[in-house]
């Protein structure tokens, strides 16, 4: 299962739940639970699909909570955040949208409505929009979303 493209984690969330992800991360440091809150993101835009040749362009913005991977979500064309996950083992993808802080937990197939605070900044910039960027995105892109 991939982790799902929501716009809000309303109705989804796991009842909770984030009390056990919240107190680890916070009594034990920065390294516990697959979190550090202190890396940033690696980039505004999906990094995967920037450095591709020729370069893609992508959906919805996901955070690695791990290291700072910014990938492209599941709906994207190139699902760079779940491949991601799977040539790393990172454990929890935080949405990189406005607005947004569920995190997503690959192990457990678990969504929480938020998690711990991390380092700015916490979405990519407004302006650039979604789909990104505007000068790759195909004028038929909805036909090229994955389901
Ligand atoms: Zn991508
Ligand atoms: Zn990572």
């Amino acid at each position: 299962m991939h982790a799902p493209d929501v716009r809000t984690g309303l109705g989804l969330v796991a009842a909770g739940t984030q009390d056990e992800l919240w107190r680890p991360v916070q009594s034990r440091g920065r390294t516990m639970e697959g979190i550090d809150p202190e890396v940033p993101p690696s980039s505004p835009g999906c990094a995967d699909c920037t450095s591709a040749d020729p370069p893609g362009w992508w959906f919805h913005l996901r955070r690695c909570g791990q290291c700072g991977h910014v990938g492209c979500c599941d709906s994207s064309p190139s699902q760079h955040a779940s491949a991601h996950h799977a040539a790393t083992g990172h454990r929890f993808v935080r949405s990189f949208e406005p607005g947004e802080e569920w995190f997503w937990d690959y192990d457990e197939q678990v969504l929480y409505d938020q998690g711990p605070e991390l380092v700015a900044p916490v979405s990519r910039p407004p302006e650039q929009g979604a789909p990104a960027p505007a000068d790759r995105v195909p004028a038929d892109w909805k036909r090229h979303l994955r389901r």
